[in-house]
């Protein structure tokens, strides 16, 4: 297992289970994410375009319309807002967000702990983050973290490995996606050890790919 996931430290690390069960609620909008992020800005500074979804309807009544642009490949009313020549967000103002009670989806879910979780991490070119998601710790000392970091685990693998044999554009490209990807199928690797995975990988694409397409 990943050497940033630990069972040491408890006082200051969280039960991998609870935590995927957070996040997966947050991903389906049923909670905000809730990432102690203490000082740390590394979202906001890390040179990222940040996908404006047409029920951000908030947002898009606080962000200048001038900072806005049509998201490439998606329907009309999804948009990107970009980032300065230091990598920064323009909503990025005195050290925070300027609209923080009316930032967009993509702001509320983001979290950091993905990375660990699955094993798949951002390159070096986002430094700050890299650097805040090798530092967290989970606990998974119960049977039933070991069961859900196992099964996120194979999820990151598998697409990994086949990833050609998914539909074109069905893997996303960069890292965080892939990593919500890897978590949103992980109940389908759930009490299935590596051999049987190997052995059906076609029907775990199939179903994979009618489930969540
Ligand atoms: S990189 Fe992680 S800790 Fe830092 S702001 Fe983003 S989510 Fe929070
Ligand atoms: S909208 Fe706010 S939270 Fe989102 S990246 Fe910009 S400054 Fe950060």
């Amino acid at each position: 297992m990943d050497k940033v996931v630990k069972n040491s430290n408890l006082a200051d690390s969280m039960k991998f289970s609870i935590w995927l069960k957070e996040f997966t609620g947050a991903l389906k909008g049923i909670n905000d994410g809730s990432v102690p992020c203490g000082e740390c800005v590394g979202c906001c500074t890390s040179s990222y375009f940040i996908h404006i979804k047409p029920t951000d309807r908030e947002s898009i009544k606080h962000i200048p319309r001038e900072l806005m642009f049509p998201a490439p490949g998606l329907p009309k009313g999804h948009y990107l807002l970009g980032y300065d020549d230091k990598g920064h967000c323009p909503m990025f103002k005195g050290g925070r967000c300027s609209i923080y009670s009316y930032r967009p989806e993509t702001c509320r879910q983001y979290d950091c702990r993905i990375y660990p979780a699955t094993g798949i991490f951002p390159d070096n070119e986002k430094p700050e983050i890299l650097r805040k998601a090798k530092g967290w710790n989970f606990d998974v000392s119960s049977s039933e973290d070991i069961e859900a970091i196992e099964a996120v685990r194979a999820s990151s693998q598998f697409i990994e490995k086949y990833h050609d044999h998914f539909p074109k554009e069905f893997i996303p490209r960069n890292s965080p996606q892939q990593a919500v990807l890897a978590i949103r199928i992980h109940s389908e690797f759930i009490g299935i050890d590596s051999q049987e995975i190997e052995s059906n990988a076609q029907e775990i694409i199939k179903l994979i790919v009618s489930k969540y397409g």
